[in-house]
């Protein structure tokens, strides 16, 4: 399986459950729905804040 950031584009990505990744050089999560990335930014009191915004359909789809 091929992942890569679709925010910095880095492939430095851990798995971290079954459907959820996160990306070490970015420091921002990602989970699969279907065949598109949700994109989250843990904040520093541990809850999520999305991502989505910052990114095109395009750019959430999964490329693999
Ligand atoms: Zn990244």
């Amino acid at each position: 399986m091929f992942m890569q950031c679709p925010n910095c584009n880095g492939k430095d990505i851990g798995k971290i459950g079954s459907q959820q990744f996160y990306c070490w050089n970015c420091f921002i999560e990602m989970s699969v729905t279907g065949d598109e990335l949700t994109v989250h930014q843990v904040e520093a009191d541990g809850s999520l804040s999305s991502l989505n915004d910052l990114f095109t359909e395009d750019e959430r789809k999964l490329k693999w």
